[in-house]
């Protein structure tokens, strides 16, 4: 440990980082220190050579400058000087003013008994005022400092433990960050205390904890981790430790332990004995986080997932998929939400046929993070599908599509189509024929204007089930669209057995036509098969005219993309149907 000598810490870096802290005041430039000495000095000579040579004028370049006359102005000079010295530069600066005055005393009385010069009695009557102000600033100034200090002393350390507290913490880390040291966070966090506080009240709970501060506080000062450690008291039951001057990992996990141990040694408070345990998640700067928020939050991060596992035993170190699974935890809560509140939303995007005239809509699920922008689907719908909220999920947008059906049939609309995306998973699912059945009874639909788009997957995962359900959907009157066709592997045999209606040519086939001849032929030839097979062909992500023009070419059935529309909320979409 502390192989390298410049960005290694020991107990003194972690002591006078505490201290800069507490002290919570810049410190003044070294040079205004020596310029003001040297002021004094040069004021102090001239006082002295004109005091001297009374009425002499000085030649400088061969101009005379009556000095004389401004003995005043400079005696007073040196004198702002030490009183600036005491101001500015605190205990150092009043030794050193009295050491110059000192010097410049020996001098005057010197000058008075030897030479018998007297002129400088009435300088040295102002010395003394001067003398006595520095020595009422520097009390002063010393009162003040003293409170200031115990007033950020306060701010800084915990009431209840005297640990340093969350910001005393945050500051310790981020002034090593800023020298560009490494550093582990850990996250601490004292097993089910709650129930400690409930159980045996508030003043056991706060015993308990200060228990704690003093059994870390004296192993971190001990200095027998091997490491150097700083525990600060965050909050509640939550502790941050931060350790520096290791090898490896394993003299981290070493440390930790250390600490891990002392805490789960018995605590007796009022002949009650407890053994109290904590869970433990850390990271490192600069490894794995950058900055002190990431590090912060990725420490509390790892301990959440320690005690989500209910592996106390475990002290873990933070990986980034730890921020994925959190991210799809997140989601996860987001879509739970928004089905208790009903605010998953139904975007509708047109389908024309290749002479622009509007066939239906596809179907989209739209989601809002907290703060309203939306969440893609391609983010949301993976989550749903892992967590098994995705037939919930499918059957708010089925529910939502179909009450526009019905609005658009009312209109007179009878022709409309809609699509919705049934998941492979929720296809599978036992009741998803009820699930069907229960849109047909509640709205004024017929089932023909009605199309589920499943992924060509569905062909290859569970080919016959699938294939069954299937069968059971077109003979309710049900269409059946293959969506992102081309994307998986399926081959021409299982299209040919598939009882589909509609192929939808994936957009990356529709992108790469402008590449090459032979991604426009490789189109053509799906929508050849599709005919062959008696299908509908649809080109989706439809952008650009060029596009267009190559699809009319190629016979392409039915258009969907950006170029004749976007997926839109219903009411916009009920204008395009009522146009
Ligand atoms: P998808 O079924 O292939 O839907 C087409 C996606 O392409 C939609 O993205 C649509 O907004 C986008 N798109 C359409 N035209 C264009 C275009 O011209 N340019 C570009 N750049 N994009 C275009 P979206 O809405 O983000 O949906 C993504 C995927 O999420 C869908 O892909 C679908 O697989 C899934 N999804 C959406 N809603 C649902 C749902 O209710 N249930 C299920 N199971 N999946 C859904
Ligand atoms: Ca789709
Ligand atoms: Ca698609």
């Amino acid at each position: 440990m502390g192989n390298n000598r410049k960005t290694s810490p020991n107990k003194n870096t972690i002591d006078s980082t505490l201290r800069s802290i507490s002290s919570g005041k810049r410190r003044m430039p070294k040079s205004g220190f020596i310029l003001l000495i040297l002021l004094y000095m040069l004021a102090t000579v001239i006082v002295i050579k004109t005091s001297h040579e009374a009425g002499a004028d000085y030649t400088l370049m061969g101009r005379s400058i009556p000095l004389v006359r401004f003995t005043g102005v400079f005696s007073s000079l040196a004198n702002m000087c030490t009183i600036f010295l005491v101001i500015f530069y605190g205990k150092l600066g009043f030794v050193v003013s009295l050491c110059l005055m000192g010097a410049q005393y020996a001098h005057m009385i010197f000058d008075f008994f030897y030479h018998k010069n007297y002129s400088s009695l009435a300088g040295m009557f102002t010395s003394m005022v001067t003398f006595v102000a520095i020595i009422v600033i520097y009390i002063i100034r010393n009162r003040a400092e003293q409170y200031q200090r115990s007033l950020v002393e306060s701010a800084i350390t915990d009431k209840l433990t005297g640990l340093p507290n969350r910001f005393a913490g945050r500051e310790y880390l981020s002034r090593i960050m800023k020298r560009g040291e490494k550093v582990v966070y850990v996250a601490a966090d004292i097993n089910n205390f709650k129930s400690i506080n409930d159980t045996m009240g508030y003043e056991v709970g706060n015993r308990i904890l200060i228990e704690v501060a003093d059994r870390w506080r004296q192993l971190a000062d001990g200095g027998t981790t091997g490491t150097f450690d700083l525990v600060a008291h965050i909050s509640g039951d939550e502790f941050g430790i931060s350790i520096q001057g290791y090898q490896s990992d394993e003299d981290v996990v070493n440390t930790i332990n250390m600490f891990k141990e002392e805490l789960e040694r018995k605590i007796t408070i009022d002949d009650y004995d407890y053994y109290v345990k904590a869970s433990y998640g850390y990271a490192e700067f600069p490894t794995d986080a950058e900055d002190l928020e990431s590090l912060i939050s990725f420490a509390n991060l790892t301990l959440h997932d320690v005690k989500r596992r209910g592996n106390t035993d475990l002290v873990l170190r933070y990986s980034p998929d730890l921020l994925q699974s959190e991210k799809t935890l997140q989601i996860e809560h987001i879509i739970r939400e928004a089905l208790d509140s009903d605010t998953i939303f139904c975007h509708l995007q047109p389908q024309y046929d290749i002479n622009h005239k509007l066939r239906g809509f596809e179907a989209l699920a739209r989601l809002k993070n907290a703060d309203g922008t939306y969440i893609s689907p391609v983010d949301f719908i993976p989550v749903a599908e892992k967590t098994g909220l995705i037939d919930q999920v499918d059957m708010r947008i089925f529910h939502k599509a179909a009450k526009f059906l019905e609005s658009a049939i009312q209109s007179g609309k009878n022709d409309i189509s809609i699509s919705v995306n049934i998941s492979v998973k929720h296809l599978l699912k036992n009741n998803f024929m009820d699930d069907i059945r229960e849109i047909i009874n509640t709205y004024k639909i017929g089932p023909e204007n009605l199309e589920i788009e499943i992924t060509e997957s569905v062909m290859i995962e569970s080919v016959k089930r699938a294939q069954e359900i299937i069968e059971e959907v077109k003979r309710l009157g049900i269409k059946v669209a293959i969506d992102d066709f081309g994307t998986g592997y399926s081959s021409l045999s299982y299209l040919h057995n598939f009882p589909a209606n509609l192929l939808k040519i994936d957009k990356s086939f529709i992108d790469a036509m402008s590449t090459g001849e032979s991604s426009q032929k490789y189109v053509e030839s799906i929508i050849s098969i599709g005919h062959v097979l008696g299908l509908e062909v649809i080109s989706e992500g439809v952008e650009t005219e060029g596009q267009l023009e190559i699809l009319k070419g190629i016979h392409c059935d039915l258009i969907q993309g950006y170029i004749w529309g976007r997926p839109m909320p219903p009411e916009e979409a009920m204008k395009l149907v009522n146009d």
